[in-house]
């Protein structure tokens, strides 16, 4: 045996999934077919948001008990990955959205302020508030570097004894019942594991057969703005924001590098059947809907975005994610499919494959999440 359990793709999912593991003193084999930290996948762009009050309330349990997780990696890590300025949700307070929120609030117990049109736009002038729309402020929100995170946890992780391969794609995972052969690298190098988790994010149809009807890779557009005072849009004036106002849905983050805010649109994401595909290019009508978002709900931002950057996620057709062994083989775990919500969650999900892996029991309800729903 090469290691215990091997660990493919060393993104989001990946580099928690191999500190946990290394954690808990098992041996790890990782892969990763580019750099540790590259831009080419599901978390490149700079920031991404963390707020725990979400309008998808079975997500919730994950992304609070990552909170504590992150501040630890912080802790081993020694610099600060998520910032403590809280989070914004903002919309009509009759719908769905905004009920679905104020479930997750009550059901988990989350520390918030609701503030009415009036006390939201004194608080946060930086927004243009629709008349009778309501403002969540969740108090343990924030802002995560996720470059900084990915590198930081597989640093970890070889600092405990993981053994890192990046630059090596994973061509080929044959499972038996004693374990699995996991085939890498140029030279299509063999190595032997008990198990193998496969955390490829958006190329996992590549690698797990069956999936293709129900996966798929999609775009997702980030497009930065320059502020008339960046002093206005700092994170502690600022905090992450999502809103859904007048039919447009955009998120954002504040100007953590002092200069640029970011601004995106919830927009039908292209689609991609292999990852491979996937096209960088961005055209000008990509771009036309959060202009007008922004000159309508956040006038102190220069309307043409100076920055625009296209990145893609692994999405299930249900949206939710795929969590747990296969049917066909015990060995082989899948940690994929996080549908555009997974950074938040990234360590419980990573602690919760490590104890599959381990053969031992989660404390999550993760049911709901098996392959099996989808016949794998
Ligand atoms: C633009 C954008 C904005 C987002 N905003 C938010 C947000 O604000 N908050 C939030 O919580 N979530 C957000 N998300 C979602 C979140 O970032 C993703 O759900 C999460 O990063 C997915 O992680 P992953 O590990 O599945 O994929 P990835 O992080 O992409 O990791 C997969 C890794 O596997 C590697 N790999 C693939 N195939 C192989 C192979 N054969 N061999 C070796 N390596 C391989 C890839 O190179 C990659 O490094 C956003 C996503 C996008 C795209």
């Amino acid at each position: 045996m090469d290691a215990d359990v091997a660990v493919v793709g060393l993104g989001t999912m990946g580099s928690m999934t191999a500190w946990q593991l290394s954690r808990q003193g098992v041996s790890v084999l990782g892969f990763e077919q580019f750099g540790i930290g590259h831009d080419r996948s599901a978390y490149g762009g700079g920031s991404r948001r963390f707020r725990i009050a979400s309008p998808l309330v079975e997500e919730t349990p994950f992304i609070k008990g990552s909170y504590h997780m992150f501040r630890d990696l912080e802790q081993e890590a020694g610099q600060q990955l998520l910032s403590y300025s809280g989070a914004l949700t903002i919309g009509d307070p009759d719908s769905q959205r905004m009920k679905n929120v104020m479930r997750s609030i009550q059901e988990y117990d989350l520390r918030h302020e609701i503030l009415d049109d009036h006390e939201a736009m004194r608080r946060y002038p930086q927004h243009r508030l629709l008349p009778g729309e309501v403002t969540v402020w969740d108090e343990m929100g924030g802002v995560l570097r996720p470059e900084q995170i990915v590198i930081a946890a597989v640093n970890r992780a070889r600092k405990l004894g993981a053994q890192v391969h990046s630059y090596t794609e994973v061509k080929d995972i044959q499972a038996d019942e004693t374990g699995v052969t996991i085939i890498a690298g140029e030279d299509e190098k063999e190595y032997r594991v008990g198990k193998v988790i496969v955390t490829a994010g958006p190329w996992a149809n590549k690698l797990v057969p069956n999936m293709n009807k129900i996966y798929s890779a999609q775009r997702i557009i980030m497009t930065w703005f320059i502020p008339e005072s960046p002093e206005q849009f700092t994170e502690e004036k600022f905090p992450n924001f999502s809103r859904l106002s007048g039919g447009r849905h955009i998120q954002g983050t504040p100007a953590i590098d002092g200069r640029l805010v970011r601004v995106s649109e919830s927009l039908e994401r292209a689609k991609y059947d292999s990852a491979d595909h996937f096209d960088k290019n961005v055209s000008v009508e990509d771009i036309l809907g959060v202009r007008e978002a922004v000159k309508e709900l956040i006038p102190n931002l220069n309307p043409d975005p100076v920055s625009i950057a296209p990145f893609m996620d692994g999405f299930t057709t249900d949206g939710l994610p795929i969590v747990g062994s296969t049917s066909k083989n015990e060995n082989v775990i899948l940690l994929c499919g996080f549908s555009g919500q997974g950074f938040s969650q990234s360590p419980a999900m990573g602690e919760i494959a490590a104890h599959l892996a381990m053969g031992n029991k989660t404390g999550y309800d993760i049911k709901h999440l098996s392959p099996k729903r989808f016949g794998l």
